[in-house]
């Protein structure tokens, strides 16, 4: 079932979202509709605050493809190629960051903006996968990046609140005043990089 993606200002973008108990039957259901919804939106990653839902918990799939639409693997890093994908994780924890790096970030909930951000370039996250166990996912790259993306959300926080102050008000009052571009006016290249 596709949920609806909300954008930014959406006043439900900014609650804290809470822990889950337990990963029950219906949650898992609700992992399913959101993954069906994120590659309907072709993101490689998603929030549950971002469909209107505030429990800690993401899901993740930055596998490259080629023309065809075949995953493409070689351009992951050999960490990333550890991590099975999709990634669902609920009660995300980051426990160990180190290095920076800076990407060209999207996001479903601001579309058609894309500006560069800083994130740790190595992290280890505990959390708890569909089977109510926990794990650990030590990665870098795309998907480390992604991770702390969508960890910022369940948290209330986007992407355009980390650039400077001055770029984030522009963006920002832009988008209260105008709204977004229409879909059909995206720009295609662009499209992997909604996280
Ligand atoms: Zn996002």
């Amino acid at each position: 079932m596709l949920l609806e993606v909300l954008k930014f200002p959406d006043p439900r973008l900014r609650i804290k979202c809470k822990p889950i108990v337990k990963v029950t039957s219906e949650l898992a259901k609700f992992a399913e509709d959101m993954l069906e919804t994120m590659y309907a939106n072709k993101g490689i990653g998603l929030a549950a605050a971002q469909v209107n839902r505030p429990v800690r918990f993401l899901v993740i799939d930055t596998r490259p493809r080629d023309e065809g639409g075949r995953y493409d693997l070689s351009q992951m890093t050999e960490l990333e190629k550890q991590v099975q994908q999709p990634l669902f994780l609920f009660n995300p924890q980051i426990l160990v960051k180190e290095g920076k790096t800076t990407y060209d970030e999207g996001c479903l909930s601001v579309p058609t903006y894309f500006e560069t951000v800083e994130r740790y370039e190595y992290i280890e996250v505990k959390g708890l996968n569909l089977e109510n166990k926990e794990f650990l996912v030590k990665v870098d790259g795309l998907l480390s990046i992604c991770i702390q993306h969508e960890i910022d959300h369940l948290d209330g926080k986007l992407f355009i609140d980390r650039l400077s102050t001055i770029k984030s008000n522009r963006i920002k009052s832009k988008i209260k005043k105008f709204g977004y571009p229409s879909p059909e006016k995206e720009d295609e290249d662009n499209l992997e990089h909604n996280l």
